[in-house]
């Protein structure tokens, strides 16, 4: 099959197969859109069981990066990088620098940053090789504590001003009246149990790490519920804050939530679905524009900004999801295929 008639392959601009014998690297870096500059997207490591898998998903995930960069108002394109392998065993200096000049071959336009399977201290290495790397160095950060370029705060915070204005928007009540489940107590999940439990939030919390149920229990007051009964809790927000494609055939019409509001990427399993939450009265927060803290971080690192100007970027994604709902009601159209259109408009599709 050719590239050019691959079903996720949505006029990219540029798609490279890398490969390096020597260190035993091959990766794909795929350039989706820079209509509104250069492309910016994490570099994952995976043990793909095929370069089919490898490609399909890049292309899927450097798209998502165009969308999620215009919505965020950034003057960014979107782009991504996969290196086909097992992180824990077969990642090398050699490999990372190998990346390095691979993502240096294309002049800047693409910039990578960190994805699952790859760490700040591997992208440390590729910038051997390359300048075009971001997030390794934080100038601004949220989070006064962290020293490294670690987006997650960024995103949590995004997370948990988008779920408010979600909240108010859908139920008309403050969040000290509301009841919460977070499926997912990572970096990202852990740091929103933090900002809703200041605000008063009754909170529970489900994952597949005990550790981290028992420290949300401890420290945020919530309820620890299994990851079976999650999806039919009733209470009125739903935050995945886990894997993607937990809206799903099996999930969808258990909810009994009003809000769904969460950090995971891709949390639809099918766009459609988008529609049945709307039908279900539910409103659905467009993963990739309310987990946009983590990209707008990232642009700020590389630029003359401030932890203020970087703060009130990452507020600015309340008004773009009030505007989603709005437009949503006013056309009957579900919140996912608004914020598609939007940043169509935005980036010129
Ligand atoms: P993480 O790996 O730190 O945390 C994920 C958590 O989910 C872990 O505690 C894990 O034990 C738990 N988990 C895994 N499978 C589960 C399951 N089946 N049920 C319940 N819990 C489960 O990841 P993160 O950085 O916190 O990211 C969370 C999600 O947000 C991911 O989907 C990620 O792609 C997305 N995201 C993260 C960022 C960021 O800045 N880190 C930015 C944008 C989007």
């Amino acid at each position: 099959m050719s590239i050019f008639e691959h079903s996720e392959f949505d006029n990219h601009e540029h798609v490279a197969f890398c490969r390096d014998k020597r260190s035993g690297l091959s990766a794909i870096i795929a350039i989706h859109n820079t209509g509104l500059g250069v492309s910016l997207g994490g570099c994952r490591m995976w043990p793909y069981k095929s370069s089919e898998d490898a490609l399909h998903d890049v292309l899927r995930l450097s798209k998502g990066m165009t969308y999620k960069a215009a919505m965020a108002g950034l003057k960014q394109g979107g782009g991504k990088a996969v290196i086909i392998g097992d992180p824990s065993t077969e990642k090398t200096p050699e490999m990372m620098a190998a990346m390095g000049k691979f993502i240096d071959s294309l002049s800047g336009n693409y910039i990578s940053a960190e994805d699952s399977g790859m760490t700040v201290i591997d992208l440390k290495l590729i910038e051997k090789t390359t300048s075009y790397v971001a997030g390794t160095h934080a100038k601004y950060h949220l989070d006064n504590n962290s020293t490294d370029g670690n987006p997650a705060p960024s995103t949590a915070y995004g997370v948990f001003v988008g779920l408010k204005a979600s909240v108010d928007y859908a139920l008309g009540q403050e969040l000290k009246d509301t009841s919460i489940l977070i499926e997912g107590l990572g970096q990202v999940g852990m740091r929103l149990a933090a900002h809703l439990y200041k605000s008063g939030a009754k909170l529970y919390v489900t994952d597949i790490n005990q550790v981290n149920i028992e420290k949300a229990v401890q420290a945020y007051d919530a309820v620890a519920v299994t990851i079976e009964e999650a999806h039919s809790l009733n209470v009125d927000v739903y935050a995945p804050c886990a894997l993607g494609a937990t809206l799903n055939e099996n999930t969808i019409n258990e909810l009994k939530v009003r809000v769904v509001a969460g950090a995971a990427n891709n949390q639809l399993e099918k766009e459609e679905f988008g529609e049945i939450l709307m039908t279900k009265g539910i409103i659905y927060a467009p993963d990739y524009v309310i987990n946009a803290g983590g990209v707008i971080d990232i642009y700020h690192q590389s630029i003359v900004s401030s932890k203020q100007k970087l703060k009130e970027h990452i507020e600015a994604i309340e008004q773009t999801l009030i505007e989603i709902y709005r437009r949503s009601k006013a056309e009957s159209k579900a919140t996912n295929l608004i914020a598609n259109k939007i940043a169509e408009e935005r980036f010129g599709k």
